[in-house]
């Protein structure tokens, strides 16, 4: 699986792509991401100062991301993903799926992580900021010619909200998505078990110590984990069962 994120904050995802289980995913080669910064798709101006946010028609407070650099961005990493030859075999191969981060898009939850990640080869993330991405980017994305290659290579976009809350920019819902994607792509995590949809899980766990003294009260792991009953157990994690787990 390939993200491109297209971001004009491209530092923010440093540390935590670098950490556990994504940082292995990434140096295993069961996924790869890489950056594109609208800046860097801009004519230079000769002052080589180059704005990626203009004033919102209509009025308003803050920016708007422009249109034109992100949409040069796409193609570059269009160009990038398709092969040079037209070579339908290989175009087939790839599937690509355009996700817009924005906080009226469609909601993301596990479901839609685990159908992206079976179907896609390559997924581009684009991150807005301020107050967000011109609309127009996502209608020109979806003219793209690649959508006449008789079904050749799918290519589709998706407008997605992380959640009922507005952040500053697209950088952690970018975050969210990789690291909810990947970890549904096999090997990424040790077992196949480790996937909640997959067993009873529940949120409610414990590790050592057994009993916990603090402020003179003992607090203890409840006595049904230690009890080495299988079904009780099951039993008791259904109470607090994971709302991803299989017997929902
Ligand atoms: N004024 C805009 C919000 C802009 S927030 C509005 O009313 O819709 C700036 C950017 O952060 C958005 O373009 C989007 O890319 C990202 N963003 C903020 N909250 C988000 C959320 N809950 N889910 C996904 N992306 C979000």
């Amino acid at each position: 699986m390939n993200f491109h994120i297209i971001t004009i904050f491209p530092e923010s995802f440093d540390s935590y792509l670098k950490e556990s289980i994504i940082g292995r995913a990434i140096e295993n080669k069961l996924i790869a991401v890489e950056f594109y910064n609208p800046r860097d798709f801009l004519p230079k101006t000769d002052n080589n100062y180059k704005p990626v946010d203009d004033k919102p028609y209509g009025g308003g407070p803050g920016m708007i991301l422009k249109l034109e650099p992100i949409i040069k961005t796409v193609e570059a990493i269009k160009k990038k993903i398709l092969p040079k030859s037209k070579n339908l075999v290989n175009i087939k191969n790839k599937k690509i799926k355009v996700i817009i981060f924005s906080p009226s898009g469609k909601k993301f939850d596990t479901t839609y992580a685990k159908k992206i990640s079976q179907k896609y080869s390559d997924i581009i993330l684009i991150s807005g900021r301020y107050e967000g991405i011109d609309a127009r980017v996502k209608k020109i994305i979806k003219s793209f010619p690649e959508f006449g290659i008789s079904g050749a290579l799918s290519w589709d976009v998706d407008e997605i909200s992380i959640g009922d809350y507005v952040l500053t920019g697209g950088e952690l819902p970018a975050m969210v998505l990789i690291d909810c994607i990947s970890r549904q792509i096999p090997n990424v995590l040790g077992k196949y078990d480790s996937l909640e949809e997959n067993r009873i899980s529940s949120s409610e766990v414990y590790t050592r110590p057994e009993i916990f003294k603090y402020n003179g009260k003992n607090y203890k792991v409840p006595k049904v984990l230690l009890s080495g009953n299988h079904k009780k157990i099951e039993e008791w994690k259904l109470k607090s069962k994971s709302p991803q787990s299989v017997l929902k």
